[in-house]
């Protein structure tokens, strides 16, 4: 069964086509500058080839995709008959939604609905969806939600304390965010720690450009960094994560702001961006540092004292702690990152070793030997799992 994996941004679609029957990649690629002028990044049979191709809307980069998978010499797939379905990352679905969901009329308009609290990601998201139904007509579609994983977090730790009324009349409230990543690590790390999920508390701490941590007790979401939005929670490459809000009004006045301006400068130019001055790349950051920047070295710092004491909080919550995971850009690649985190949860039992955790970019149980917490590195598969739901879903 073959099974194409869409996750669509405002301007850039990316796009991975597996075999399910062995969990292949057969291709994958992304497409930029959608609605500018368009690039196709495309890796086939035949290696990777990068192509400039007018991409007015989603439907044209879509039918590119399509085109560049039934490629004679780039292509992997005679017919686009062999696409058998397609899932599609939604980052926001809600309440409504525990776990991914066959694409029907009804199932789209409650996305829709969901668009007010994730105007950025869930239009995007739709148009995807509203392409492929036009291109590949009776093929399944699955909508795979960011916020589903976290759908078990119990109502202490979704609640905002704010009055009882604005949840109910406008569900206000903490959703959280990358749970098919959350779910996927924490999966690993049940598996390569030999136990049953059911048994363990894990801490995973997705670190990449934007970045949460997922309190995940007996294999389900407690708890997670993300609320309402993906502003909440850790500082991020551009993000501030979380900020006393009396902050918003002192800056609209003084800054001549409005609130939505207010919100696009702690969502576009705050984080490690904003507080270094250099950069939201970790690395570029690290180089800073290394040259003597004291602002790269505070931002690094802050980083890493959030991280940390949203994993203590998680710790709490669950009464104890099997492992911390590190995924995503930063958490799989920098180890830097990783040790100077760790060298904040000593005190739970965490050590790591140094040797191990140079490494990066594989499946490794980084710490040290006798470490009673262990640390694990692992690459996240969001992907993957988008098509594992898919293929559950298309069989229901
Ligand atoms: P993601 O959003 O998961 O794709 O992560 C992207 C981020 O990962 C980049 O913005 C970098 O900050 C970070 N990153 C990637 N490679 C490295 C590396 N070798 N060292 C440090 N940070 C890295």
């Amino acid at each position: 069964m073959n099974i194409l994996v869409i996750n669509c941004g405002s301007s850039s679609l990316k796009y991975q086509l597996l075999n399910m029957d062995n969990e292949d990649v057969l291709a994958k690629g992304l497409c930029e500058r959608i609605g500018i002028d368009g690039r196709l990044k495309h890796e086939g049979r035949a290696g990777e080839y990068e192509a400039d191709l007018p991409m007015p809307d989603h439907s044209a980069a879509i039918q590119i995709v399509l085109d560049a998978l039934l490629d004679k010499n780039h292509g992997v797939s005679k017919n686009v008959s062999e696409i058998n379905a397609v899932g599609h990352r939604v980052v926001h679905g809600g309440e409504e939604f525990t776990q991914s969901a066959l694409i029907d009329e009804k199932v789209e308009q409650a996305i829709e609905a969901c668009c007010e609290m994730a105007p950025l990601h869930n239009p995007p998201n739709l148009i995807g969806i509203r392409a492929c139904k036009k291109l590949m007509p009776g093929v399944p579609q699955a909508a795979v939600f960011d916020t589903a994983f976290h759908q078990t977090m119990p109502k202490k730790a979704y609640l905002y304390a704010i009055p009882h009324a604005l949840y109910d009349k406008y569900k206000v409230r903490k959703y959280g965010f990358h749970g098919t990543s959350h779910k996927y690590v924490a999966m690993k790390a049940a598996e390569m720690l030999g136990k049953p999920a059911g048994e363990l508390k894990i801490v995973t701490c997705h670190l990449g450009n934007g970045a949460s941590i997922c309190a995940v007790d007996g294999g389900k979401s407690v708890d997670t960094s993300m609320g309402f939005t993906p502003l909440e929670g850790l500082a991020m490459g551009t993000r501030s994560g979380d900020i006393d809000p009396a902050v918003i009004p002192v800056l609209m006045e003084k800054e001549k702001l409005s609130a939505q301006q207010v919100i696009d400068m702690f969502n576009k130019k705050s984080g490690v961006l904003g507080l270094s001055g250099v950069s939201s790349d970790f690395r570029d950051i690290e180089g800073a540092k290394k040259e003597g920047s004291a602002h790269a070295a505070e931002a690094l710092e802050v980083f890493y004292y959030r991280v940390a004491g949203y994993v203590g909080r998680y710790a709490a919550a669950m009464n104890g702690i099997d492992a911390v995971v590190f995924t995503a850009g930063v958490g799989e690649n920098s180890a830097t990152t990783r040790a100077g985190v760790c060298e904040y949860l000593q005190y739970l039992g965490v050590a790591l070793d140094a040797g191990k955790n140079a490494q990066r970019g594989k499946e490794l149980d980084i710490s040290a030997e006798g470490a009673n917490v262990r640390a694990l590195l692992i690459p996240t598969n969001e992907e993957l799992m988008i098509a594992r739901d898919t293929k559950a879903v298309a069989a229901r």
